[in-house]
């Protein structure tokens, strides 16, 4: 019989072996060793009283509980229910040679004083870890139950009290598993809900360049750069992207659900998350907030947008530092955080959608209204972003206003229409280039093998070389986005067409175009 905790080091997490050890006769007293960070260390102190309001003994003499492996530090409250089940089992023979049996538990869950089970967060990466690693019985508070059945792991059973943990146990033991109550449904193929649901965009009237700029991005996943006067639609767009990816593949959705779950944000519906996610923070956001980490070594904005959208609306109003903290995730679709001398990491493959207005009071370019800002206080403001950053961004739509006529009539397609075409779009890409990176992760290695321009289209680029003095970055940038056009179209040929639309999508932006048209 092995009793394990779980724990967790960023995305990833390992299976930890509780023993004991009870030297009769000693001083009375529990000493708890292999690296117990301090939450672990205060749970003696805390399971020592649960164990004893659920109407067990604790062991006489000294005892010795060890975490093993022991090289790495334990933290947070989950392992409450590890450490009670095994001090109730060493006073009651559980481990002792004639009743042992080959059996593994895994237990997770935080216990109170009087021995009730506490919900906890990360349950789901733990039942993957116990599915792999063979465990009998994964034993989870009963809030996490339909978080952690959400796999398809089926020897899992929530509790809500210590003694309906020992008595599992001890049925496990008999060679009985309790009568786990696997979820009706076994839906795990629905999505436990999308909070902050983003709207159609039906509800985008007129804006059709705008529209079919982020139609391009959500077929080859580039990061985009949205701006213009206030009012024109372009946080409203940025919003509805999400609603016109395509659903993930099912490893996207179990990566993804896995980052809410150690994040404590699923609902209690069960379910993979099967749709991206978009995060919109605030522009005071931290980046603590926005990267990841903290004490309890959650997720930060980025990773709840993996394979999702990651909207920063009025962009130059986030801290520069946090702007600039983006670019290596965006290189390398994860985030590493360093905590106490030891790097751990979370999966951050997001699509960046960053919003802004022309200067910092908005008017500029607007007839109706003047701009006060300064040629230095324009420039001041774009600044903010920084060439680095806007390099990687692959698509830079301009946005101007409407005319009356875009509100009065037509019907604006729904983002239900668009997402069909991305969809065809990926479906063309699979069929003819097979399981590639997505065209805005394409490496400028990886374009000259898929980024075959016809005669024409050659020319064209060479003779937009030229005239608008494109750096070798924006050039790869053009034949990324070229690329996804000509998906759009089904073509595996990159025309002249597809590569002159790419073009007018990377115009703006560089050596000043975007405040000082030439
Ligand atoms: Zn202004």
């Amino acid at each position: 019989m092995k009793i394990f905790g779980y724990h967790r080091t960023g995305f990833d997490g390992l299976p930890i072996e509780v023993e004991v050890d009870v030297r009769p006769g000693g001083l009375p007293g529990i000493d708890l060793v292999g690296l117990p960070g301090n939450a672990v260390r205060e749970a003696k102190d805390r399971v020592r009283s649960a164990v004893r309001n659920s109407g067990y003994p604790i062991p006489k003499g000294r005892i010795l509980l060890n975490l093993t492996p022991a090289g790495i530090r334990k933290d947070g409250a989950g392992f409450d229910l590890s450490i009670a089940l095994v001090l109730i089992g060493a006073s009651v023979g559980w481990f002792s040679g004639s009743t042992e049996k080959k059996c593994m538990v895994m237990a997770m869950g935080e216990l109170k004083l009087d021995g009730s089970v506490k919900g906890i967060h990360g349950v789901l990466p733990a039942a993957a870890t116990a599915r792999s690693s063979g465990m009998d019985l994964l034993l989870v508070p009963s809030e996490n139950f339909q978080e952690a059945v959400s796999l398809g792991y089926g020897n899992v059973l929530g509790i809500d009290t210590l003694k309906e943990g020992v008595d599992a146990v001890q049925q496990v033991m008999k060679g009985e598993l309790p009568a786990l109550a696997i979820p009706e449904s076994r839906s795990f193929l629905t999505d436990p809900g999308n909070e902050g649901s983003v709207g159609d965009f039906a509800d985008v009237k007129g804006q059709a360049f705008l529209k079919r700029g982020m139609e391009i991005a959500a077929a080859g996943a580039h990061h985009c750069l949205v701006f213009g006067v206030p009012g024109t639609g372009k946080t409203m767009s940025a919003l509805r992207l999400g609603g016109i990816l395509p659903d993930l593949s099912p490893e996207e959705a179990v990566e993804v659900t896995k980052l809410y779950s150690i994040a404590g944000k699923l609902g209690p519906v069960p379910g993979l998350i099967r749709r991206p996610r978009t995060r919109s923070p605030h522009h005071s956001s931290s980046l603590q907030g926005i990267l990841g980490g903290g004490p309890g070594l959650i997720p930060g904005e980025i990773s709840l947008a993996h394979r999702g959208v990651l909207v920063l609306d009025e962009a130059p109003e986030f801290s520069h530092h946090v702007l600039q903290n983006l670019r290596e995730p965006m290189e390398r679709g994860e985030v590493h955080i360093a905590r106490a001398g030891k790097s751990v990491w979370f999966p951050a493959r997001f699509q960046l959608v960053m919003t802004a207005n022309p200067c910092p009071c908005g008017n500029l370019g607007r007839k109706t209204a003047v701009c006060l800002c300064s040629q230095e206080d324009i420039a001041r403001y774009w600044r903010r972003i920084g060439g680095a950053l806007l390099d990687r961004i692959d698509i830079r739509i301009p946005v101007e206003a409407e005319g009356l006529e875009a509100h009065m009539g037509g019907k604006d397609e729904t983002s239900e229409e668009i997402r069909r075409r991305v969809e065809a779009a990926g479906d063309f890409r699979l069929k003819v280039r097979g399981q590639t990176p997505r065209n805005g992760d394409l490496s400028s290695t990886r374009l000259t093998d898929y980024g075959r321009l016809n005669a024409e289209a050659h020319r064209l680029l060479s003779a937009a070389r030229a005239k608008l003095d494109l750096s070798s970055r924006a050039i790869h940038s053009v034949l990324r986005v070229s690329r996804t056009i000509a998906d759009l179209k089904q073509c595996r040929e990159i025309d002249a067409e597809s590569l002159a639309e790419a073009v007018v999508y990377r115009r703006y932006g560089d050596g000043n175009y975007m405040w000082n048209e030439p």
